[in-house]
């Protein structure tokens, strides 16, 4: 059986791990959905955001000297990061050689795709880029959201980029989101994906509030992380927020529809992560491990903030060019970020019959009461819930199955 790849987001919570942005927010497209783009609010000095050489230089010297391990992976992001064209991933490729050292470096890059041609192509194949692009289903699907400023679908421009990776032979995979008019047609989204011939697929669930005054007035349009120790008032859900128990049904379409044809064939990376929990290992992902806060973010003029999902001023930990990696991380984790996730986990939660698998999720999308009125609760829990315990007997199976010798992908045939 191939082995699966490691996806880019969510992140991975071993380590420590650094996801640049290196053209902050900005973006050809203006996806309904989009969470970052809104962070221009935050970069009114800045023309085209681009990083510099120093802040860049700086970033990748410090990063290699902050990894223990051999190989050293940068993930890169936006906004939309093919934006700063292929010069500035030709020194990024630069400067990695001339600072790396004895390290091995690996490259990941997320795009939504629309800009790709043969010559970033050619580039992404020569130094073995993962590209992780963005689809969300077919054309009607796709183009519900993904759109671009002038309102037009983005669909032709992504899926041309897709058979531009799939011509030069790029390693790529698929990540869809999953919002509300997404959610309601799952076998629609997998087996177009599949159609497309694409392997390694991660689905990521859209969730938003609408911001408050307060946010609003600083030219927000989203609300930002609430307190996990209060009971939240700001309960008003952004209309294209995927609905918590029709993400748990399409979870399980897709689910019943893999497990019946394409185990140890199409990698779907929640599915992979849900089994490997279930076998002991722990958690790949920070959403559904224990703790997060290891997985950094830097904004194109340096600053560091605990996640891309706390990018806020609160939330800012130092800058590249004077702080030290490993101090912000451990800072991140003592500030009541990546610890709290943890500490902070209501009762219901701890009573949880899938509480291994699940780990009451996002932070960042805790802020439900729970029954007995306790806050911290996951927005999506009655999705997670229905999930995780659905496919239990089939996680049984398999783990019957490894314990054997067997291939996983038996477990087909034991359903026929
Ligand atoms: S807040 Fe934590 S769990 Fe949520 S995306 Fe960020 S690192 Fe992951
Ligand atoms: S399923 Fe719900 S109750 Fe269970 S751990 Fe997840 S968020 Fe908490």
């Amino acid at each position: 059986m191939k082995k699966p790849l490691q996806l880019n987001p969510p992140k991975v919570v071993r380590g420590l791990h650094v996801i640049a942005k290196p053209i902050g927010p900005m973006c050809n497209l203006n996806c309904e959905y989009c969470f970052y783009v809104e962070k221009t609010a935050f970069h009114k000095t800045c023309e085209d955001c681009r990083m510099t050489d120093e802040v860049l230089a700086v970033f990748i010297e410090k990063y290699i000297a902050s990894q223990a391990a051999p190989v050293v992976e940068f993930v890169w992001q936006g906004g939309e990061p093919t934006l700063l064209g292929l010069s500035f991933f030709e020194r990024v490729v630069e400067l990695q050689k001339s600072l790396s050292s004895t390290k091995t470096i690996v490259n990941s890059i997320q795009t939504n795709g629309t800009l790709l041609d043969d010559k970033w192509c050619l580039f992404l194949k020569q130094h073995d880029f993962m590209v992780g692009i963005s689809l969300d289903g077919p054309r009607e699907i796709h183009d519900y959201y993904r759109v671009d400023v002038s309102g037009e679908g983005s669909f032709d421009r992504t899926i041309r980029g897709l058979r531009l990776l799939q011509k030069h032979g790029v390693e790529y995979n698929v990540i869809a989101c999953v919002a509300r008019e997404t959610a309601r047609h799952p076998l629609a989204v997998y087996q177009f994906i599949k159609r497309e011939g694409v392997q390694f697929i991660q689905f990521v669930p859209i969730i938003e509030r609408q911001p408050s005054s307060v946010e609003q007035q600083i030219g927000l349009r989203l609300a930002g992380p609430s307190n996990l120790e209060q009971s939240e008032e700001n309960k008003d859900i952004a209309p294209w927020s995927v609905i918590p128990e029709e993400y748990g049904d399409f979870l399980i379409a897709v689910y019943e529809d893999w497990i019946r044809h394409d185990v140890g064939k199409t990698f779907v990376m929640n599915f992979e992560w849900a089994l490997n929990t279930w076998i002991g290992n722990p958690s790949a992902v920070c959403i559904h491990a224990k703790q997060c806060g290891r997985a950094l973010v830097i904004e194109n003029n340096g600053d560091i903030f605990a996640c891309d999902h706390y990018v806020y001023p609160d939330y800012r930990l130092g800058n590249i060019l004077s702080d030290d990696l490993h101090t912000m991380v451990k800072a991140s984790l003592l500030s009541g970020f990546g610890v709290e996730k943890e500490s902070s986990l209501p009762r219901f939660c701890l009573e949880c019959e899938v509480l291994t698998a699940c780990q009451g999720g996002c932070p960042k999308q805790r802020f439900e009461n729970s029954h007995d009125n306790e806050p911290g609760l996951n927005y999506l829990c009655p999705g997670y819930r229905k999930f995780f315990l659905h496919i239990r007997e089939y996680q049984r199976a398999m783990t019957t199955l490894m314990m054997n010798g067997l291939p996983v992908s038996d477990v087909m045939k034991a359903i026929d």
